[in-house]
């Protein structure tokens, strides 16, 4: 079984096998990943990752969509990666996105960016990649983005649900998190968000977990026939062996007699079968045994 932490890793880099073809996709997902960023400000963009090629995805997409130059450079020496903007170039990426420079108000999302189907999906994409995780779907069915930005979360989930996805929200530790727990929701985000592999992996694990989960179901289900099957036979058998000890089977009326008969030559056989050798019905001959085994507790003879 992989780790959580691998499936989300490998699904962000699935994402970033291939750079947005449209222009207005290239900043739509650079801006889902900037507003996801540790820091979105007209003084300074911070965004820290353990994913090199999205370290370098993302500073090319800055060049690509805003002209500045920006850099990815090691970061810490967890194996981490960031790219940081400063100052003045800090401003121009913020304000290339409609966000006034030189305050820092409350981050919004400016729905200008995200109008078309394919923006949309290019932005669910940066999202994602700056502050998404999903966990392995043999472990469980979770997906979520996470924000500091209270205003920035609803105006998200009225995104997802305008695209006809149902997110859910939760707060944790002060941040708020957009999040899906429902496989095909799941598999839907990912494929829009540029991960049809992923997407595949989690519909072919769901598939699994099924087939699996109805084979035990009819396992159990076959057992607990067979238990009951075998159970209410011994008890037969031991009752007739009861009733012969004591000379009592001989004194039974006919069809009693005949039905002990024929459950010590079958001691297998299923109630229905037996009913069917004998030629009664199934409750009618279920009474009968019925009757030996309370003739053979109850101690009492016919
Ligand atoms: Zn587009």
């Amino acid at each position: 079984m992989e780790s959580e932490r691998s499936f989300s890793a490998r699904t962000k880099e699935e994402m970033c096998r291939r750079m947005p073809q449209r222009n207005c996709c290239a900043a739509a997902e650079l801006y889902g990943e900037l507003l996801f960023a540790n820091t979105f400000s007209p003084q300074e963009i911070k965004i820290v990752t353990e994913l090199e090629k999205f370290a370098a995805r993302l500073a090319s997409l800055v060049f690509r969509v805003t002209g500045v130059d920006a850099k990815y450079a090691s970061f810490g020496s967890a194996g981490k990666f960031a790219v940081t903007i400063c100052g003045d170039e800090a401003g121009r990426v913020y304000s290339f996105f409609g966000h006034e420079e030189g305050r820092a108000p409350a981050i919004h999302l400016n729905n200008a960016i995200v109008e078309e189907e394919h923006c949309r999906e290019a932005f669910m994409r940066g999202m994602f990649l700056s502050s998404g995780s999903v966990s392995s779907p043999e472990k469980n069915y979770h997906l979520e983005l996470v924000t500091r930005h209270f205003n920035l979360s609803r105006e998200v989930v009225a995104l997802l649900l305008d695209m006809e996805l149902q997110p859910k929200t939760t707060v944790r530790r002060s941040n708020y998190v957009i999040y899906f727990k429902d496989s095909a929701a799941i598999e839907d985000f990912l494929t829009r968000a540029g991960a049809p592999a992923a997407a595949l992996r989690v519909m072919e694990t769901k598939i699994e977990k099924d087939v699996r989960n109805q084979a035990n179901r009819k396992v159990n289900c076959d057992s607990a026939n067979i238990l009951k099957t075998v159970d209410a036979a011994q008890r037969q058998l031991a009752a007739i062996r009861v009733l012969e000890s004591r000379g009592a089977l001989d004194m039974l009326s006919e069809p009693l007699r005949r039905a002990a008969q024929l459950r010590k030559e079958n001691p297998d056989a299923t109630l229905a079968e037996l009913a069917e050798i004998a030629g009664a019905s199934r409750s009618g001959f279920n009474h009968r045994l019925a009757r030996i085994v309370a003739l053979a507790e109850g101690g009492s003879n016919e």
